[in-house]
């Protein structure tokens, strides 16, 4: 499934009524969304997720920013999904981030960086199994 990956609107840039800019920021550089929904994610579910960084001093602040309010999750597909996404989304700090990247123009720090992008085509499977069943994602 080398053509989906998954995105993820974070707290801080859904509070600050971002989304309907980063999803034409989407639109614009040709993604198509094959599955949206807002959810609020749970604690246990946000360490699952981020289970990989359990070990990372940052890990419970990130949990608690992720739980802090509702997210916006996306299945993207395009060709070469992965990599393109994370092109779009720019560096993980929003102060390395190329300008012109969704992280650049609307994140406020290194945590609170406005999207999640998935870094592997294995990983991408994954991360959108975990949020959206089979039926959930439209393939047209
Ligand atoms: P990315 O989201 O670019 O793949 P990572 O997978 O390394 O970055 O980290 C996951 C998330 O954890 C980041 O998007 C960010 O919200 C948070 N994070 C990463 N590094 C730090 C850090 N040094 N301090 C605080 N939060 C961090
Ligand atoms: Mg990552």
């Amino acid at each position: 499934m080398s053509n989906m990956t998954l995105a993820i609107i974070k707290p801080d840039a859904v509070g600050k009524r971002f989304t309907g800019k980063i999803i034409d920021h989407i639109l614009s550089a040709g993604f198509d969304i094959a599955a949206m929904k807002k959810i609020h994610m749970t604690t246990e579910e946000a360490q699952r997720f981020y289970a990989v960084h359990k070990e990372r001093p940052f890990f419970n602040d990130l949990v608690e920013f992720m739980t802090s309010g509702p997210c916006i999750i996306a299945a993207l597909k395009k060709e070469n999904a992965v990599e393109a996404w994370r092109a779009t989304i720019g560096a993980t700090n929003p102060e390395e981030a190329d300008e012109g990247t969704i992280r650049k123009l609307y994140a406020e720090s290194v945590q609170n960086n406005a999207v999640h992008g998935s870094d592997s085509d294995e990983n991408a499977v994954k991360e959108i199994a975990f949020f959206f069943s089979a039926d959930e994602i439209l393939s047209e």
